[in-house]
């Protein structure tokens, strides 16, 4: 049996098709159950449901044997016990410091609001800027906005979103799109099965 751990959403919606070409498909049914584990058109293979940052974690422990990740999530996590096998070059967007204007990254100690505290501290450091990192979980935007932070770190797509709240993108972090990512026990033990479906998405890309 092989578990691959995918989230719903953008990465779900742009990886099922990759997968359908690649010879794995899952039903309309199961996709709109509420079942975290769905069958699929193979005896052999499961698809389980989680949240996208925890698809590292499912991966890691071996509870899923690939998963298919954000490479911003997989920054957060550290990434241990696991492979990063293939960039699937989807659901790109890039990481990026955003604030009302560059006169507002000018402080001693920069106050940022971000999801992405690893990622955000590692690059101010790299830097030498002094931040304060404070925690969001959403509604990043807000946070300049209304004072709580001097900029944040958020994904950026068409950068819509900055701009209908009055923010700029200023510093390019990291460019991030799905990655495809292995359990480093399962490599080994499943290895033959797991070749044949990196070769199979690789040739779907
Ligand atoms: P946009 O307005 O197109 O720049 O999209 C920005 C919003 O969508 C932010 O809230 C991001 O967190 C989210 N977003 C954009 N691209 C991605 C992606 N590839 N994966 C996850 N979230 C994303």
């Amino acid at each position: 049996m092989l578990t691959i751990a995918l989230s719903k959403g953008r990465i779900l919606q742009q990886t099922l098709p990759l997968l359908k070409k690649a010879g794995l498909e899952i039903a309309d049914t199961e996709l709109n159950s509420r079942k975290l584990i769905l069958d699929t058109n193979l005896k052999d293979v499961k698809v389980i449901i989680v949240r996208t940052t925890d698809v590292p974690v499912f991966v890691q422990h071996g509870a899923a044997d690939m998963g298919i990740a954000g490479k911003d999530v997989l920054l957060e996590h550290g990434a241990s016990n696991l492979f990063e096998i293939l960039d699937l070059n989807i659901a790109k967007c890039k990481l990026m410091v955003a604030a009302k204007s560059a006169e507002h990254l000018q402080q001693n100690t920069l106050k940022v609001a971000t999801k992405y505290v690893n990622s955000a501290k590692r690059y101010f450091q790299e830097k030498s800027q002094p931040c304060e990192i404070i925690k969001l979980y959403g509604a990043m935007e807000l946070a300049p906005v209304v004072g709580l932070s001097h900029c944040i770190v958020d994904l950026v797509d068409t950068g819509n979103t900055l701009k209908a709240n009055g923010l700029i993108p200023l510093e390019h972090i990291e460019d991030i799109s799905s990655r495809l990512v292995v359990n480093s026990a399962s490599f080994k033990t499943k290895n033959a099965q797991i070749k044949t479906w990196i070769s199979a998405i690789e040739n779907s890309l």
